[in-house]
């Protein structure tokens, strides 16, 4: 039958297939080709042909073998190439800028980050030093034979990430900044440049290597100095009309409540934002959120009590809006990361009673409340995993690369 197969569908077959079996040789580990023929369910001659491609792509190689003049040797099983793809994850945050690397393993090959509050900086100046970052990790990368497949830049905002365009950021004072340009210019590199919001990449990553790993409906709520959340229903992330979904920080739990730095009044972000759980509990000065974060975090390991007052609130409001995204949504999880993480086991109890008390079907089925199992870098592992994905999806995209 295959003669009646036209030569476009044979290709996209094929091209199909070289996914199936790079997937199969990232997820499990080296394999022979003969076992990548069970795996796969693919004929034996298939296989050794995709595989005969994947090596030639450069995302593949042979365990064990000479580096020159070993394609083609059956006998030898093959892996995910060392010096095969990489993919970059960059962020812009509120108190720093981060470059992140991982190849097509997962293996974080780079991890680059400046530190420093940027509120208040030009945005020309950002961009800037996050270009030196990209630039020189690109240079060691590819002087250690790596094949950059592509970054995505993590922001702290309402991104169009069609256009690649941050419409505003209000942490940052940042509003309508085309990243994706600007950056791209900066960088002068062909690498493929792409940027989505933090929160969004954050709940990624959790959904693809932490906590929501076998959850397939969370809500992750991160965040550095304001209040994020991905929300991840059926395994995907629910992104809404135009992409601006997950704007847990600004869901009004008080509307006569405190003015927010979007206009709006009683934001959850008002009350149980960083800054406001800091506030409360009279940690003020300027250093760094994060900081100021690890500050209270010892201070109710110790017992201050004004410290475990502030957190204890900010769990109930949490709670409170995380009690109504429950009933709309029908929950398994409250994932608790970014700045937040390092809190979770003050936030979760009253958090959680919220939930008991709010949440319609709590007898049957009350989401668990879960801490993140990445730390501040999750922005970024998403943004290079989503990269990552992308090449296991389709390996034969690299083959335009540099
Ligand atoms: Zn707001």
């Amino acid at each position: 039958m295959e003669h009646h197969i036209a030569p476009t569908t044979q290709r996209s077959v094929r091209r199909h297939n070289l996914g199936v079996v790079l997937r199969a040789v990232a997820e499990g580990g080296p394999r022979w080709r003969a076992t990548l023929a069970t795996d796969t369910g693919l004929n034996k001659s298939t296989v050794s042909s995709l595989v005969a491609e994947l090596i030639d792509l450069g995302l593949l190689a042979e365990r064990g073998a000479e580096r020159r003049g070993s394609v083609g040797r059956p006998g030898l099983a093959v892996e995910i190439a060392e010096d095969g793809a990489v993919a970059l994850g960059l962020e812009v945050g509120v108190d720093w800028l981060a470059v992140h690397a991982a190849d097509l393993t997962g293996t974080v090959r780079l991890e680059r980050r400046e530190g420093g509050d940027l509120r208040g900086r030009p945005v020309t100046a950002v961009l800037d030093q996050l270009a030196e970052m990209t630039r020189a990790a690109l240079d060691e990368l590819r002087a250690a034979g790596m094949r950059p497949a592509g970054a995505v830049v993590a922001l702290p905002g309402l991104v169009d990430a069609r256009a690649g365009t941050l419409l505003v950021a209000p942490n940052l004072g940042w509003n309508d900044v085309a990243v994706r340009a600007e950056l791209g210019e900066r960088i002068g590199d062909s690498l493929p440049l792409e940027a989505d919001n933090e929160a969004n990449l954050s709940a990624l990553a959790e959904l693809w290597e932490g906590a929501g790993r076998g959850v397939r409906d969370f809500l992750h709520v991160s965040g550095e100095v304001g209040i994020g959340a991905g929300v991840v229903i059926g395994g995907r992330l629910l992104r809404g009309a135009h992409g601006f979904g997950g704007e847990f920080g600004h869901v009004t739990v008080d509307p006569g409540g405190p003015l927010c730095a979007c206009g709006s009044r009683g934001c959850l972000e008002s009350r149980a934002g960083l800054e406001a759980i800091l506030g409360a509990a009279g940690i003020t000065g300027n250093a760094a959120p994060a900081a100021r974060a690890g500050e209270l975090a010892e201070r109710a390991r110790a017992g201050d009590a004004d410290a475990l007052a502030a957190l204890h609130e900010a769990g109930r409001w949490l709670g409170v809006a995380a009690g109504s995204a429950a009933n709309l949504l029908d929950l398994s999880a409250i994932v608790i990361g970014g700045a937040l993480g390092p809190l979770a086991e003050w936030l979760a109890e009253p958090l959680e009673r919220e939930l008991r008390t709010r949440v319609l079907a709590a007898s049957w089925a009350v989401p668990s409340v879960l801490p993140a199992r990445l730390g501040p870098e999750a922005a970024v592992r998403g943004a290079a995993t989503q990269v990552l994905r992308r090449v296991l999806e389709d390996p034969a995209s690299v083959r335009t690369l540099v």
